[in-house]
């Protein structure tokens, strides 16, 4: 399949001239000669490059010289594809770049292909990096390289000031910016197969096509309306290592809990923190080593013996193994531990139930707001958040300051003084100051 390049060879041109025109203004003559050169063969490097590469790169040399001219850019979108059914580690499957007006796929499943030349790329922080819900593919990239990309631009989370709504999805962003429908048909393929089908590289080559294309105007509509500073939170939690570094001590705290009672919650925390070691020993999915359920009726019940575990479902043909001498020594020490390090579930607030017409007042303004403004609900207040607002107007909470005070806060204020009136008119519905 030829490299694909979609049309902007003249732009890299262009560029490259505007380079070359500056270089001009300088004095010596010779060095001008010797750098246009240098210009002239780098562009004709790039159209050799272009035109040679294949769609996915499975060479090294092919992926330096790939790199070399998405490095030059500003900017790039990327998307990965990966397992994660049989793993405790999404299996990295397939890498996706579109930048600097060239695009193509890394084979990394290619035995000993380094991609320190994308890491290379991905530390550094003068480049942005344009994901669509990048979570996952920011967790593979923290696996692989201890480390979290700079520069980090998510789509999704741009798009919740664009009327788009909550976790917007490609296919939804494509269509509203792009007017495209896209194939979701090769989406639950297997991308571990090889070789890659070409409609299943396509398929995942336009994940960063049109990534890319978006991500100018998101930014258009993050400058103009002033939004960047709506959206920084959420941008910081994708960012920072801390969402992605796993502490096998707090790994209970993912558990659906069913109990507040600290000497279960402390076998729980125990058991699954030797889970969680363990999993990643073996490289395990969590629950094929250990379901939820299993750890909580072992925590629940807290069997001291063999025949006590063996009445414990879902242990399966382990009961009898190293696993039950395991089980039982983890929650011998859970209990034998000091009281003061058990955990304590968070306290109910006692504060004073929110009156439900409040609420619901505050719910049908938050709504409106958020319509007018384009935004999604969850980044100006979540249900807590506004059961807070309707007993409190203490200014220190989140939904009083900043821009969410100034989008909403100030109204939510107001209603409550009985400063603004709702009605409804033709369907639609109005505030107005009393
Ligand atoms: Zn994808």
């Amino acid at each position: 399949m030829p490299f694909h390049s979609s049309g902007p060879l003249p732009k890299i041109y262009n560029e490259a001239m505007k380079n070359q025109a500056l270089y001009l203004v300088h004095d010596e003559v010779d060095y001008h000669l010797v750098e246009l050169v240098i210009g002239i063969t780098t562009i004709l490097l790039y159209i050799y490059a272009m035109s040679s590469l294949p769609s996915i790169i499975t060479s090294q040399t092919d992926l330096e010289q790939a790199l070399s001219i998405i490095a030059k850019g500003d900017v790039f979108a990327i998307d990965t594809e990966f397992l994660r059914e049989k793993t405790y580690y999404p299996q990295l499957c397939l890498i996706q770049i579109a930048g600097n007006g060239i695009h193509f796929a890394i084979d990394p499943l290619v035995e000993g292909l380094s991609l320190q030349g994308l890491w290379d790329l991905l530390a550094d922080e003068r480049i942005t990096k344009v994901f669509h819900a990048g979570r996952q593919d920011i967790e593979i990239f923290y696996h692989l390289t201890g480390d979290v990309p700079k520069g980090i631009f998510d789509s999704q989370i741009a798009a919740m000031v664009c009327g788009l709504g909550d976790q917007v999805g490609y296919d939804k962003l494509v269509h509203h910016f792009l007017g495209h429908t896209i194939d979701k048909s090769s989406r639950f393929t297997d991308w571990s197969k090889r070789p890659l089908s070409d409609k299943q590289l396509s398929y995942a080559l336009d994940d960063v096509i049109h990534l890319e294309k978006i991500y100018p105007m998101l930014c258009e509509v993050l400058e103009k309306e002033n939004k960047l500073e709506w959206i920084k939170d959420e941008v910081k939690v994708i960012a920072a290592l801390e969402t992605y570094a796993i502490d096998p001590e707090q790994t209970y705290k993912r558990i659906k809990l069913r109990t507040n009672k600290p000497l279960i919650l402390n076998r729980l925390k125990h058991l699954a923190a030797f889970r969680e070691i363990e999993c990643q020993k073996r490289d395990l999915p969590r629950g094929r080593f250990l379901k939820d359920e299993t750890l909580m009726d072992l925590a629940a019940t807290g069997p001291k013996t063999a025949e006590a575990i063996s009445k414990i479902r879902g242990l399966g043909s382990q009961k009898n193994g190293w696993l039950t001498g395991q089980i039982i020594s983890i929650i011998k020490q859970a209990d034998s531990a000091d009281k003061a390090s058990w955990p304590k579930m968070p306290e109910r607030k006692k504060t004073e139930r929110a009156p439900a017409a409040v609420l619901e007042m505050l719910r049908v303004l938050l709504k409106h707001v958020c319509e007018e403004a384009a935004v999604a609900p969850r980044l100006i207040a979540s249900a807590s958040d506004l059961e807070l607002l309707a007993v409190s107007d203490d200014k220190s909470q989140p939904v009083l300051q900043g821009w969410r005070y100034e989008v909403f806060g100030k109204k939510a204020l107001a209603m409550k003084a009985g400063k603004i009136g709702m009605a409804l008119n033709k369907g639609e519905m109005r505030f107005f100051d009393l």
